[in-house]
């Protein structure tokens, strides 16, 4: 089993933090929107932009996120790791932060070093055929790249999962998948397709990209495949999604009807490569990061959360899972679920600190 070793300051924020109520646990930040690949569901590499903060900004709102209360953090783009100063910003996140970072496949072994500071690395792999994780990647070799660069970090010591996202394209494979990452002892994180975004502006702040082809169309595969999962996560701790979503994401494509309200701008938010603040990557951007501390209690924001709550525009499930568990009482849900599978060590100390592992 890996480990992650944190430091104890870190260690005891993250459980301050997590027993604090009404504050924001999560934020994912698309730091660039440089990427390498092509893939069919996605904008990013269509719509550019290369102006992104600096890494002194960077660290002034990572600075500010740690104040806020955030004990999360997730960094993804565009490809996070195709920032020069991708190692220093990851050494200092994860000083304080719970710290993952998306790679799709192709950079993460290059970077092994930086990724040391991490406490989790997702890989995304859409399939177990080359052909067509390549064609979904929209380039050659993708399929050949994920995996090569999980059985380096896996090899190296380094906490490694496979994120799958899951869509009509691969749905019938999914439960292959699973097992055959357990079967090596690598957690499985997943993701749902979903196209929500309104055509408008702020499109760079938009991450989808609408595709039919990924749209899931036979509901009762996904309601099997709920079922499988809830009974695979009994016998193995590496299935990294909680019963709760699983349960909740079953009875959306059974009934229609969902069981959750939304927390966006709440629980978690989101920011981009320009250090703009939204909700989700759905919604438009309401704030700066450099602003967060003063909004974060304003009435708009007050108003935005009360619009948010009502809105079931999408069903990714990282937003899922921080409304179904960003609370308190969530955290402690995590932590049941979790403890066994995620052990976080003291740096330096012997005594186990049974912390949170990302989950979505
Ligand atoms: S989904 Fe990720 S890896 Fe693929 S093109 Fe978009 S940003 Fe790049
Ligand atoms: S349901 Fe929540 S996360 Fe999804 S689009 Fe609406 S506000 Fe954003």
């Amino acid at each position: 089993m890996v480990t992650t070793l944190i430091t104890f300051e870190k260690a005891a924020r993250i459980a301050l933090f997590s027993l604090m109520p009404n504050r924001p646990y999560h934020a994912q930040w698309m730091i660039t929107r440089k990427c390498n690949y092509r893939c069919k569901g996605c904008n990013v590499w269509q719509e550019q932009d290369t102006k992104e903060l600096s890494t002194e900004e960077i660290k002034k709102g990572l600075d500010i996120l740690r104040d806020l209360g955030v004990i999360e953090i997730v960094f993804s783009g565009g490809n996070p790791l195709l920032r020069e100063d991708i190692d220093e910003i990851l050494e200092y996140a994860s000083r304080f932060f719970v710290t993952t970072v998306y790679d799709n496949g192709s950079m993460a072994a290059k970077k092994i070093d930086a990724l040391r500071n991490v406490d989790f690395v997702a890989i995304s792999l859409d399939s177990l055929d080359p052909a067509k994780q390549d064609y979904i990647k929209g380039v050659k070799g993708a399929w050949h790249n994920a995996m090569e660069a999980i059985e380096t970090l896996h090899k190296n010591g380094i906490r490694v999962g496979v994120s799958p996202t899951i869509s009509q394209l691969n749905l019938y494979e999914i439960l292959d998948l699973t097992r055959y990452f357990l079967r090596k002892e690598i957690p499985v994180w997943y993701c749902l397709y979903s196209y929500d975004c309104a055509p408008g502006q702020n499109q760079l702040f938009k991450i989808g990209k609408k595709n039919d082809e990924f749209t899931i169309t036979d509901y009762e595969a996904m309601v099997n495949l709920c079922d499988s999962l809830i009974a695979l996560k009994k016998k193995n701790n590496n299935i990294l999604i909680t019963s709760q979503i699983l349960n909740a994401v079953k009875n959306l494509y059974l009934t229609g009807e969902r069981t959750w309200k939304c927390k966006a701008l709440k629980s978690f938010f989101i920011i981009d490569h320009r250090g703009r603040v939204a909700g989700c990557h759905v919604q438009d951007p309401v704030a700066s990061i450099f602003d967060l501390p003063k909004m974060w209690d304003s009435p708009k924001f007050k108003e935005l959360r009360k619009k948010y709550r009502e809105c079931n525009r999408c069903t990714y499930l990282c937003y899922i899972f921080y409304s179904l568990h960003g609370s308190v009482k969530g955290n402690f849900q995590i932590a049941e679920e979790n403890w066994r599978s995620a052990k976080l060590f003291l740096k330096g100390d012997s005594v186990k600190f049974p912390g949170l592992v990302k989950t979505r």
